[in-house]
């Protein structure tokens, strides 16, 4: 699993499709190369953003993870929420790994049920 494999750093990218529904996950390298922050790759983002649009999809979250957690939304997260989109949070327990969704605006947190298909 991409996540995991970015341990102890944070892994972070995109989830696209249509009417909510994901179907296409786009990894984008952590330029901050952090355990505790994430900075997408400018031009790796731009990249994923061109190719949503040129598929016709939509954005409809950005992911990224808490490899030492915490499972919501940091201060930083919320204070860097920059898109209105679903932000999806991996965060490990024990040796599991959750998402769990967030719409942030305004500097608020709500949380967004998450329906996952494993695969
Ligand atoms: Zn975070």
């Amino acid at each position: 699993m991409y996540v995991a494999r970015q341990v102890p750093l944070e892994a972070c990218g995109l989830l696209a499709g249509k009417n909510d529904q994901v179907e296409k996950v786009i990894f984008v390298r952590n330029q901050a190369q952090s355990p505790v922050r994430f900075v997408m790759d400018p031009y790796e983002q731009l990249e994923a953003f061109n190719w949503i649009e040129s598929n016709n999809m939509d954005l409809l979250a950005i992911f990224h993870s808490h490899p030492a957690g915490p499972e919501t939304a940091s201060v930083t997260d919320i204070a860097e929420a920059a898109y209105e989109v679903v932000y999806v949070i991996w965060s490990l327990s024990g040796t599991i790994w959750k998402a769990h969704g967030f719409k942030i605006e305004n500097g608020q947190v709500l949380d967004v049920p998450l329906l996952i298909h494993e695969e």
